[in-house]
């Protein structure tokens, strides 16, 4: 069974959200003798990560709450490398999208390598109409599902609905089809999102 991994790298002077040092990796690695042991300062939105409802909502649910039983199954990806600015409903619209789904959008963000402050990402009218078809969970390429948008309605809609935000994906070399997915995120307890290890096998 092929596998695709679908994670971006983690490293000191990776991408990261408007090109913020504040959220630059520190990997901290002490030698001592023949020892050497690494402490980890990362952000939890680090390179692909899913999002729990606390990131956008005050009192939101923390991390544990997405089950990791909803992140294994069946993910379709999309070919939306034609998109400009952002994704809207019309551009969902024609798309085989089903309740329960899990959809993976790859758009031109996965042909990018730095941090491009216009990234592709989910209107909120995409948004709305992902609510509408009732899907489990939406993935992008970029490191947020939204910009421009003050009030984020677009988090602010998914997690209203259930709806889990993989973002961060990487997708260049994807084949927009239906896959199984395992999308395996760090078992953090209490946070608003965590870094996960994403993988798509070939469906036979
Ligand atoms: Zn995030």
């Amino acid at each position: 069974m092929k596998m695709i991994d679908i994670t971006a790298p983690v490293y000191e002077g990776m991408p990261v959200y408007k090109n913020k040092p504040e959220k630059q990796p520190n990997f901290n690695s002490q030698t001592n003798g023949h020892v050497t042991e690494s402490r980890l300062e990362i952000d939890a939105h680090t390179g692909t990560h899913i999002d729990a409802p606390l990131h956008m909502v005050n009192d939101g649910d923390t991390f544990e709450s997405i089950s990791l039983e909803s992140l294994v199954g069946d993910a379709k990806v999309f070919d939306l490398t034609e998109v400009e600015d952002g994704i809207t409903k019309q551009d969902l619209e024609g798309l085989d999208i089903e309740e329960n789904d899990f959809v993976l959008f790859k758009t031109k963000n996965s042909f990018e390598d730095e941090f491009n402050f216009e990234f592709i990402y989910v209107k909120e009218d995409a948004a709305n109409y992902l609510v509408e078809k009732k899907i489990r969970g939406v993935g992008i390429d970029s490191l947020g599902i939204e910009r421009s948008q003050p009030e984020h309605p677009t988090h602010k809609a998914l997690f209203g609905a259930g709806i889990i935000v993989i973002e961060g994906l990487r997708l260049k070399e994807v084949e927009p089809k239906s896959y199984h997915m395992v999308a395996a995120p760090m078992k953090l307890l209490g946070t608003d999102a965590a870094p996960a290890r994403v993988l798509l096998f070939e469906n036979k």
